[in-house]
């Protein structure tokens, strides 16, 4: 028995999957300590979206740690962060007409939820939280109250309350207008429908199954909570910062949330770093309200304003995240045309494949593995072959993992994948 069965919670989790001992990275790809190499189609579930050790953001940060710069410094004013500030606001904020204030929350996803939520509650006065069918927003009680798998759910052990979970595009399959029954409750008095502060949303959910809303059911959406006076909160802490082929995921729909949710690939780095977005007038909180030991880690700050000024002066990670993106979206729709009912999800560079037959997909991960490739399952059900490869991947590397994917898919369903070249 090893050290992390021996006296490691049984709460770990991906550790069973990729059973190996992990000990260096570059780029696309992991080196275990017995020296295999591993494909990351993984990407620390959206925290790697530069890749492994990148360079650019490497090397500020070493020379900022051997300079005897600030390290911890809860929310005073550092060099770090007012550099962080003007960058964030010239390369992302500025160029895309968006007004926003900053707030640095915890560390975490989950941290950057609940200052959302709290902050949407604060604001309106009201205490229901709309959210949606298969949603993920973090594992602390709010952000578990607006998420919707329940073996997660139940692991608060106490009832988790003032939220109504809706259905997500796609989950009614098109047999009902998607937003007949919000619309409804929220015209009649009679609904039982407590009217919402906000409504908290994914527009790719990452881990509930990788569906993807329309554009246009973004845009109803915002149109629904701005005709009734309601938030809109989008999470947008796996499928932003590139992931989607623009900073922001909700970009292409052409909506402006009122609080928006980043974490995740915000350093660049893979170092904890939490923000969040919200129009000016919202900015009601009293001075020390929503607190904080760990809130904007310097470091982070250093390597999250390297990453942007790298990959966000202009326009080429999204023109190569666009081209990365087809491609690995021509290699996933092969490899699903071997299965009967199989289907491609996804946006972007958060994509992947449902299956219909719920253990098939966590069979094709685990094969995967075995021949050197890290992707892992979404959906309540882990139905979902999930790919979430670096932003910064070659398309050589794309080429490969695609043809290892369909090689352990070939292998599980016991189906020859015809396969195309996708490089
Ligand atoms: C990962 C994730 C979270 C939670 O982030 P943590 O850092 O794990 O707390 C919240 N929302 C979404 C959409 C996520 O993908």
């Amino acid at each position: 028995m090893d050290i992390f069965d021996a006296i490691e919670s049984e709460v770990r989790f991906y550790c069973r999957s990729w059973d190996v001992v992990f000990e260096r990275a570059a780029g696309s790809t992991l080196y275990s300590e017995d020296g295999r190499e591993y494909l990351d189609f993984f990407s620390g579930a959206g925290a790697l979206n530069y890749g492994h050790n990148n360079p650019v953001l490497l090397r500020p940060l070493v020379e900022y740690l051997l300079s005897g710069s600030i390290v911890h410094s809860l929310d005073m004013k550092t060099v770090a962060k007012r550099r962080f500030l003007e960058t964030f606001q010239e390369l992302i904020l500025k160029p895309r007409d968006l007004n926003y204030k900053v707030m640095f929350p915890g560390p975490t996803g989950t941290n950057s939820v609940e200052a959302a939520l709290k902050l949407a509650r604060k604001t309106t006065g009201r205490h229901t939280v709309v959210s949606f069918t298969n949603a993920f927003h973090g594992m602390t009680l709010g952000a578990l109250a607006v998420t919707g798998n329940s073996m997660k759910r139940q692991g608060a052990g106490i009832p988790l309350t003032n939220t109504v979970s809706v259905p997500y595009d796609g989950f009614l399959d098109g047999e009902a207008s998607d937003f007949l029954w919000l619309q409804r409750a929220l015209e009649d008095t009679g609904s039982g429908l407590d009217k919402p502060a906000a409504v908290i949303v994914e527009t790719v959910q990452g881990e509930g199954g990788l569906r993807a809303a329309r554009e246009s059911w973004l845009r109803r959406l915002s149109e629904i909570c701005h005709e009734h006076g309601i938030l809109l909160i989008v999470d947008d802490v796996q499928a932003g910062c590139g992931r989607t082929g623009t900073f922001f995921s909700f970009e292409a729909a052409g909506i402006v949330p009122d609080i928006v949710c980043l974490s995740k690939s915000i350093s660049g780095f893979g170092l904890p770093l939490a923000l969040v977005l919200f129009k000016p007038e919202l900015d009601i909180w009293k001075p020390g309200e929503h607190n904080g030991t760990f809130r904007g880690h310097n470091p982070a700050f250093v390597t999250g304003t390297a990453a942007l000024e790298n990959f966000w002066q202009d326009r080429n990670l999204e023109l190569k995240v666009a081209g990365l993106g087809a491609q690995l979206h021509e290699g996933l729709t092969q490899i699903a045309s071997a299965t009967e009912g199989a289907r491609v999800r996804g946006r972007g560079l958060l994509a992947g494949i449902f299956y219909p037959d719920p253990s098939a997909a966590g069979k094709i991960a685990a094969e995967s593995f075995s021949r050197g490739l890290l992707v892992e399952t979404s959906g309540p059900n882990g139905e979902v072959v999930k790919t979430m490869p670096a932003l910064t991947i070659s398309a050589e590397d794309m080429r490969k993992g695609l043809e290892i994917l369909a090689g352990a898919a070939a292998a599980v369903i016991g189906e020859p994948v015809v396969w195309r070249s996708v490089a």
